[in-house]
């Protein structure tokens, strides 16, 4: 695990889950609370593998707002690019896995802290600071937190940070999906290594094929890695010189929530020292491994943050 400083940008929200599991919304006699958002989730993934993060984002200034700024500290997770809004709350959502097989969401962003993240409020000289900055916010499409998104990857751009990109599609989120895709594209090019999972893949290509051709069709000249990750199935990786897969582990997998933002934070923690991986077919196929067995373990356990493994146990597991 490197020791180059990785910065992640976006919200960290608690999403309410039924106490039990296939109910609706409606029917729940009650709900836990489980604290996520991707772009802390992979603050935290990458924390937990021994790595150096600092979490960017805003937070209401408000029982969840304190209850999660609590758990990044927690985790070791640096907090110097924490806002706090006086007025707007915390995000929240809640979700539930209907017996139907359908997801259902509902979400308290109108507007939430997040989202009211400003340019001028970014902690400049943190973002600097960055061997490698992620990003991926689901209010990609709102002011002010589009600007502040938008500014920090130009900072992190200009001081020399690796730039690495997830869109986190959460389409009941967007006006439409027109607008998820046009959003999602228009930041497209600005970065160096992307990674989208095969749902994803299908809905920026318009296409329910998953094969080489369509993953390079969203090739753009300055990328130098793009990966698509496909669950059970591992994950594909694409460079300018070589193309391939790598298999996933097989687990007991009781909840997948987590285990893209797992896998994106094992593969920072391990280019964040050492680009020339991305150049290196041999060793770009071994940090792909450890972060598949990365996002593997965090499906064996209910909810995000409390499965994001240790590298000891990434390690046991690579042995096995
Ligand atoms: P996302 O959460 O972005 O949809 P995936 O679900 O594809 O991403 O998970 C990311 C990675 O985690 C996969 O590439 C795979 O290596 C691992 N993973 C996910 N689900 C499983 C599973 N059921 N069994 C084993 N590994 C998994």
């Amino acid at each position: 695990t490197g020791s180059g400083l990785i910065v992640s940008f976006g919200e960290m929200l608690i999403d309410f889950v039924p106490t039990v599991s296939g109910v609706s919304l409606a029917e729940a006699p009650g709900f836990v609370k489980a604290p996520g958002g991707a772009p802390a989730n992979v603050a935290i993934a990458v924390s937990r593998l021994g790595g150096k993060a600092s979490f960017v984002g805003k937070l209401g200034d408000d029982e969840f707002g304190r209850m999660l700024a609590g758990i990044l500290e927690q985790y070791g997770v640096d907090g110097r690019g924490i806002n706090f809004d006086q007025g707007a709350r915390t995000a929240l959502a809640f979700v539930t896995l209907r017996n139907d097989g359908e997801r259902e969401f509902m979400f308290y962003r109108n507007p939430s802290a997040d989202m009211l993240l400003r340019p001028d409020e970014l902690n400049v000289e943190l973002i600097r600071s960055a061997k490698v900055f992620h990003y991926g916010s689901i209010s990609l499409i709102v002011e002010p937190c589009r600007s502040a998104h938008l500014k920090a990857m130009e900072v992190a751009r200009d001081a020399g940070a690796l730039l690495s990109y997830d869109p986190n599609l959460r389409l009941p989120l967007w006006p439409s999906p027109e607008e998820a895709r046009e959003q999602i594209m228009s930041i497209w090019d600005k970065a160096d290594v992307i990674k989208v999972s095969d749902v994803e893949l299908e809905f920026l290509t318009k296409s329910d094929k998953i094969d080489d051709a369509s993953a390079l069709s969203l090739w753009h000249p300055n990328l130098k890695l793009l990966l698509v990750t496909l669950g059970d199935h591992g994950c594909r990786y694409y460079t300018k010189n070589f193309h391939g897969a790598v298999e996933a582990f097989h687990v007991k997998t009781v909840d997948t929530t987590g285990a893209g933002d797992a896998f994106v934070g094992a593969l920072l923690c391990k280019v964040v020292d050492d680009q020339s991986i991305l150049e290196d077919e041999a060793r770009l196929r071994s940090v792909l491994k450890f972060a598949n067995a990365c996002g593997a373990i965090t499906t064996t356990k209910k909810g995000a943050i409390p499965a994001l493994p240790t590298e000891a146990e990434v390690v046991t597991l690579l042995k096995a």
